[in-house]
Formats: structure tokens, sequence, C-alpha cells
């Protein structure tokens, strides 16, 4: 388990990382999410001993950054933002010169090359000089050094950020296989990057924690009311009678023509009113000519959140 304790990380009177809290077990996916400057990759670098904290402490299993720097590097993967790489070097040269640095033995280095040139879909490129492949294969690299040593934690910063589709969806599938075997942490500005591959997810915004569960927690906690719009074929003079039948709903009229009404209903989200409003109006005889029900994302909750947490 990786535990962060009143993090603080400061640059000169610059408070990039303000006390932060959050644990992350073993096997996770989570996703650390926020926009531009929100302090993620500070928090990167340290739980990867590349920088140290201002204050507080991250805990991994039975070490800490300040004591055990060297034996938790080995259990972390990195890839670092913009992914810097020996552009000159070819992938095999590379990944040899990283297995040196990591003291993978020349024993090991044939079946450990092997098996991760084939995790990261490498092969075909193997012999190729780094600055010839695409952005795509060029980030299947950086992860390539990262797992190359094993780590049951791997950490990606905006690992996506720059990728055209094709290759957001390649990298997408590669970290998914990767999650299956190691606990993972990456970074995104994007929320779409975040909701299709993690399991849990933690806002940050201005060096803080603004929000953090699974997506569907994220979803329950901030939103309160479920809209519903209806357009019916009734009279406008019976409308009432809906509030009569359910009181806990919110009946809004929005607008009427003829016997043509648009209705927008509202009510407590944790239960779903569609099938007795349904009922009803079937038991009415009216008609329903659109019913359709908003419930707010992930999205609205992390627009919210970074602009300053203003609700509706
Ligand atoms: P993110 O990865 O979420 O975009 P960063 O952790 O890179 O955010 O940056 C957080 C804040 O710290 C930003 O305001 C950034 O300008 C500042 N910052 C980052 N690195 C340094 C540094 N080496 N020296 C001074 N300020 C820095
Ligand atoms: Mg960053």
């Amino acid at each position: 388990m990786i535990e962060l304790q009143n993090l603080i990380k400061d640059y000169g009177s610059l408070r990039a990382v303000d006390t932060i809290n959050f644990k992350i077990n073993e096997g996770e996916i989570l996703g650390f999410l926020g926009p531009n400057g929100a302090g993620k990759s500070t928090t990167l670098k340290m739980i990867t001993c590349y920088l140290t904290p201002t204050d507080g402490n991250i805990q991994i299993d039975n070490y800490n950054v300040y004591e055990h720097s060297k034996e938790i590097r080995n259990m972390i993967g990195y890839l670092p933002e913009h992914n810097p790489l020996y552009l000159e070097m070819t992938v095999y040269d590379y990944l040899k010169f990283v297995a040196e640095v990591r003291q993978i033995s020349e024993n090991d280095f044939n079946k450990t090359l092997r098996d991760t040139i084939k995790k990261c879909g490498l092969t075909e490129v193997i012999s190729r000089p780094i600055k010839n492949l695409s952005k795509g294969y060029r980030q299947r690299v950086g992860i390539a050094q990262a797992i190359i040593h094993n780590p049951k934690i791997l950490i990606l910063d905006e690992p996506t950020t720059g990728l055209d589709p094709n290759q957001i969806a390649e990298i997408r599938e590669l970290i998914k296989e990767l999650g299956k075997e190691k606990t993972l942490i990456i970074s995104s500005h994007i929320l779409q990057e975040v909701q299709a591959v993690c399991d849990r997810i933690v806002i940050i915004n201005n060096g803080k924690i603004v929000g953090q569960g699974t997506t569907e927690e994220l979803k329950m906690s901030n939103q309160r009311i479920a809209k519903l719009n209806l357009e019916l074929i009734a009279p406008e003079t019976e409308l009432y009678t809906i509030k009569e039948y359910l009181p806990q709903i919110d009946v809004k009229t929005i607008k009427v023509n003829g016997e043509n009404v648009k209705l927008e209903i509202n009510y407590p989200q944790d239960k779903d009113y569609r099938k007795d409003i349904f009922n009803f109006i079937k038991q009415k005889d009216w008609t329903i000519l659109e019913m359709q029900l908003h419930t707010s994302t992930l999205e609205d909750i992390f627009r919210n959140l970074t602009s300053g947490g203003k609700n509706e």
C-alpha cells in the first residue's frame, strides 16, 4: 500500500503541493486528475523519490521516502511527463542500457527483454533508432523502460498527452493490461482518460485534493437532483395530478402549445421515478413524445471542483 501523509512541497514561496493525504491499495489503478499546474507531476516525483518533500511523508509498505529511497526506486517503474528518451539509440540499445542501470544480470537480460518487448508490442521496431519511431511507439518504449525491472508499482505521468486517437486507444489497452498485474498511478488533465482506465480517482487543484472516490461515488456525492425532461400530449388543466400522484417529485411546466406540453421534473436521484411517471401517464391515457433523463457527469463535477467549487 502507498500512503501519502500531509504531503507538502514548496518551490521557494510557491506551495505546489499543499498537505495532501491519500492511499492507494495494492493492485488498484488510481487516476490522479487535475488541470495543468495543479501539482500532479510534483507529487509523482516525490513518490518516485526524484524530489524530497518539504514536509509530510510517503510510506510504501514498510518503507518511507526519507530513509528508503533506494528500496522504493526498485519497487517503482516511472514514465515521466514528456517521456525523455535517447533518440539516437535503437530501442534494443536503449533497453539494454536501462537494464544495466537497473542492474539486471546478463543472464536474465535476454528473457527480460523478450518479455518486455512482447508486453509493450515493440518486437517489430526493436532495431530501429528511437528518433524514427512514431509518438505512440516512443511511448511504448517509455513504458518498456519503466517495467523492465518488473516493478510492482507503475507510475505514468500523462501517458497519452500528445498522441492521436488511435495511439491513445492502443496505449490505454496496454495500460489496462499492465493494471492487471501492477499497482498503477496515472496522472492526467483529461477526465475521459481516467474514467476509461481507473478504478478510483483523486482530483487535485492548486496543490489540494478537491475530490476523491470511485467514478460512481464522485457522481453520487455531488449530484442530488435528477432532471427529467418530458414532452407529452395531455390537457394542461390536468397536469397538476402528476404532482398529487407522486408528491416526492417537483414538476415544472416549461411550455404549453395546445395539448402539447413540455415539463421538467426534478427528484432526488437516489430513486428512479421514471417507471411511476410512465405508469401514471399511461393510466391517464396521455401520450409520451419524449422522456429524457439528465444526470450530472463526472465532467460537470470536475469542472465544478476545479473552478473554485461553485455548485449550482
Ligand atoms: P501538474 O503536473 O499538475 O501540471 P506541476 O506539479 O508540474 O503540476 O506544477 C505545480 C506548480 O509548481 C505549478 O505552478 C508549476 O509552475 C510549479 N513548478 C513545477 N515545477 C517547478 C520547479 N522546478 N520550480 C518552480 N516551480 C515549479
Ligand atoms: Mg505535470
